[in-house]
Order: C-alpha cells, then sequence, then structure tokens
C-alpha cells in the first residue's frame, strides 16, 4: 500500500502559521467559536455576525470581526492540496 503523500510548500507553510497566529486569538469548541480573551462563543450559524465580544473585550478592537469566515479562509491551502 502507498503511503499518503505529505503536503507541504510554500502555501501550506504559511497557512500553518496563520493557523498558528490564529489559535492564540480563537479557539474552536463544537460549532462554537470562542474568544481566548473574554470566552464569549458564537455559533457557526452567525458567521456573518460580528463577533459578540463580551464589554470592554480588548479582542473588540485587536481581533477580526469575522473569525468563522477567516478560519474557512485559512483553510483554503490545504482544501487546494487536498481536493487535488
Ligand atoms: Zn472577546
Amino acid at each position: 500500500m502507498d503511503k499518503p503523500e505529505i503536503i507541504g510548500g510554500d502555501a501550506i507553510a504559511k497557512a500553518n502559521g496563520k493557523l498558528c497566529s490564529f489559535s492564540m486569538r480563537w479557539e474552536i469548541d463544537g460549532d462554537y467559536m470562542r474568544c481566548r480573551i473574554c470566552q464569549r462563543p458564537q455559533l457557526t450559524s452567525y458567521a456573518r455576525y460580528p463577533f459578540p465580544h463580551d464589554a470592554g473585550c480588548m479582542g473588540a478592537q485587536a481581533h477580526e470581526e469575522h473569525p468563522w469566515i477567516t478560519f474557512v479562509q485559512l483553510l483554503a491551502p490545504l482544501w487546494q492540496e487536498i481536493g487535488k
């Protein structure tokens, strides 16, 4: 049986770095995305809504407004490789 191909290259390395950085700001908890500062959740269904941080959470200024959309975009390079 052939070994599965390891995916790599610049696009994957760049995606890996962005995933690491993303996970410093956000945590995926089942079908919720949680802010690592205020711990508030957002369900996938609300991906197009601005993230509902706690009042006064620094993440409201420091983090992207739509983390689910960012997450899907971060996976695009992986999808390009795996979908081949
Ligand atoms: Zn927050």
